[in-house]
């Protein structure tokens, strides 16, 4: 979804664009190929939308999720800055959760299993270990989150380069 300028918002899914799109909340900007089949008719599907009126973000608060954790990361540990796949990286809480380091996306990262080990039950200064970013809670949702193993051909045009390049 973009916002009124063109620039992209977040991922939504299909079905709640096409209810978007009834209420007149967005436009249709891109469709994929193969259109959205029902009992009556088919239905463009859509790939891309344009919001109409203001965004208000707390509509859309991105959640928390451990997957997008490492879609944020870009599947890196941000210890030693290894890549890796998803199923051979661990999330590391940077305060540890014993001294009550909560569970968001502001104090978890991801981390390979040799950093997280390394770490332990210290806080990265402690371990003296350094993160590559500040953790934030993601401004749109990345591609991937949305459960896709690849970028939609017509989000190429729309996404920011480092988003569109650190898929996979
Ligand atoms: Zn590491």
């Amino acid at each position: 979804m973009l916002d009124q300028g063109y620039q992209p918002l977040r991922v939504i899914p299909w079905q709640r664009a096409i209810c978007m799109n009834f209420l007149g909340k967005v436009e249709l900007v891109a469709a994929h190929a193969r259109p959205v089949r029902t009992v009556s008719r088919d239905y463009p599907a859509p790939a891309v939308v344009r919001l109409l009126g203001p965004y208000r973000p707390q509509q859309y608060i991105v959640r928390f999720s451990r997957q997008g954790v490492h879609v944020r990361d870009r599947h890196t540990c941000q210890y030693c800055g290894v890549r890796l796949p998803r199923r051979e990286l661990t999330l590391d809480h940077v305060i540890p959760r014993h001294r009550g380091g909560p569970t968001n996306w502001e104090n978890i990262v991801s981390s390979c299993s040799p950093c997280n080990l390394k770490k332990g039950g210290r806080t990265p200064e402690e371990a003296g270990m350094h993160l590559a970013s500040e953790p934030r809670r993601p401004r749109w949702t990345p591609p991937n989150m949305s459960g896709l193993d690849e970028v939609p051909p017509p989000w190429l045009d729309w996404l920011p380069k480092s988003a569109s390049t650190d898929a996979a």
